[in-house]
C-alpha cells in the first residue's frame, strides 16, 4: 500500500512536470515570424445602433490601416516605420478620434496627445495637448529619436515639431460636424443633468455612452522588435488640459522585446491608474504569464474592479496577438505572417 501511494505521487509529480513543460514549450513557440494588430477605440458599440453604411466604412478603413503596415513589414520593414505609418492611416480618417476627425475639448478645441515605444531599446516618445500637427504619432516618434525627453505638451511640443519640419495644420483641419455636435449635446447634458459628475461631464450620446475612438497598433518585425503606438483626441468635453493614458508610457502604451506590445483604449483615468500597458508585460516578465492570461488578469479583473471600462491589444514576442476588453466592442483588426486578416466591430 505505502508503495502504491508512493508510485502514485511519483506519477502525480512526474505528470504535473510533464504537463507544466508541455505549457512552456507551447508558449515557447514562435508563432508568427511577423505580425501587427490594431485598434480603432472600445466602447459601447453595438450593432443596433449602427447603419450597414457605417459598419462597411469602419471594416474598411481599418483593413486599408492593418494591411498598410502588414505590408511594411512583409517587405522587412521596421515595426516602428509600421506602426507609425498604420496609425497615421487613421489619424487621417474622420471615423476616429485621432487625428481629424479628434473630439473637441469643452472650449470648443482639438487637444492631440500620442506615443510610441520600441521595444529593443525600450525607447519612448509622446506628445499632450498639441493642437496643431497633423499626425501627433509622428511628432511622438520624432520626440523619441530626436529628443532627449519621453514627453512634450503643448505650445513647445508644437515648436519643436516646426522644427523638426512636421507638417503643421490650421485647428480647422481636425474639425468634423459629428464631433462638434457631440460637444454641444455633452454640455447640454451636463447643463440639464448631473452638474457636478464628472462621469456626466464626458458623456455623448452620439452612442449613449461616453465616446472613444483612439488608435492604436502593436507590430512584430522579422528581426523580432516590437513597437507600439497609440494617438487620440482624448474624451470629449475635456477641460482644464485633462491628458489621459494614451501618451502615458506603462498606461496607454507599453512594448518590451522581451515580453509584448500593449495599446489602450479606454477610460484614460482608469488605465493611468491601473498602469494597464505594463502591468500586462509585468505579468509576463516577472509571473511567467502567457500574454492572454496578462491581458485578462488586467482588464476583467483589475481594470474592471476598479470600475474602469475599455480594452488593449497586444502582442508578445512569440507573435501570439490578443484582444481584450470590457465593453461592448472594439474596433479592431490584425493580420498574421500568413497574411491572414481578421476584423471585428462587436463582441463575440
Ligand atoms: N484613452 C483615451 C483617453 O482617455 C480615450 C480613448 O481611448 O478613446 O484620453
Amino acid at each position: 500500500m505505502k508503495n502504491f501511494i508512493f508510485t502514485l505521487f511519483l506519477a502525480t509529480i512526474i505528470f504535473g512536470c510533464k504537463s507544466k513543460n508541455q505549457e512552456e514549450n507551447q508558449k515557447n513557440k514562435k508563432i508568427n515570424e511577423f505580425a501587427i494588430i490594431i485598434h480603432g477605440g472600445a466602447g459601447t458599440i453595438l450593432k443596433k445602433n449602427m447603419t450597414p453604411e457605417k459598419e462597411k466604412a469602419y471594416q474598411e478603413k481599418l483593413e486599408e490601416a492593418v494591411r498598410k503596415g502588414y505590408e511594411i513589414l512583409k517587405n522587412g520593414g521596421s515595426s516602428v516605420d509600421a506602426v507609425e505609418q498604420t496609425i497615421q492611416v487613421m489619424e487621417e480618417s474622420p471615423l476616429f478620434n485621432a487625428g481629424k476627425g479628434a473630439v473637441f475639448t469643452h472650449d470648443g478645441a482639438n487637444e492631440l496627445d500620442a506615443s510610441i515605444m520600441t521595444g529593443h531599446d525600450l525607447n519612448a516618445g509622446a506628445v499632450a495637448g498639441v493642437k496643431n500637427v497633423k499626425s501627433p504619432i509622428a511628432l511622438a516618434r520624432k520626440i523619441m529619436t530626436n529628443s532627449d525627453h519621453v514627453l512634450l505638451s503643448g505650445k513647445g511640443a508644437s515648436e519643436f515639431a516646426k522644427k523638426e519640419g512636421l507638417t503643421l495644420v490650421d485647428s480647422s483641419y481636425f474639425y468634423t460636424e459629428k464631433r462638434f455636435k457631440s460637444l454641444q449635446r455633452a454640455k447640454e447634458k451636463m447643463k440639464l443633468e448631473l452638474d457636478h459628475d464628472d462621469k456626466s461631464a464626458f458623456y455623448d450620446s452620439d452612442i449613449k455612452d461616453y465616446k472613444y475612438g483612439t488608435v492604436g497598433c502593436v507590430a512584430l518585425d522579422k528581426k523580432g522588435n516590437i513597437t507600439a503606438g497609440t494617438s487620440t483626441g482624448g474624451m470629449t468635453n475635456k477641460r482644464w488640459n485633462r491628458i489621459g493614458d494614451s501618451p502615458i508610457i506603462g498606461s496607454g502604451t507599453y512594448a518590451n522585446n522581451e515580453t509584448c506590445g500593449v495599446s489602450s483604449t479606454g477610460w484614460g483615468e482608469y488605465f493611468i491608474r491601473a498602469q494597464v500597458a505594463h502591468d500586462i508585460s509585468a505579468l509576463i516578465a516577472y509571473k511567467d504569464l502567457t500574454l492572454t492570461e496578462a491581458a485578462k488578469e488586467v482588464i476583467q479583473k483589475k481594470l474592471t474592479k476598479l470600475g474602469g471600462t475599455g480594452g488593449i491589444i497586444a502582442l508578445d514576442k512569440y507573435g501570439n496577438m490578443v484582444f481584450e476588453f470590457n465593453t461592448a466592442g472594439m474596433y479592431r483588426a490584425s493580420m498574421d505572417d500568413q497574411g491572414k486578416l481578421n476584423v471585428k466591430i462587436y463582441k463575440e
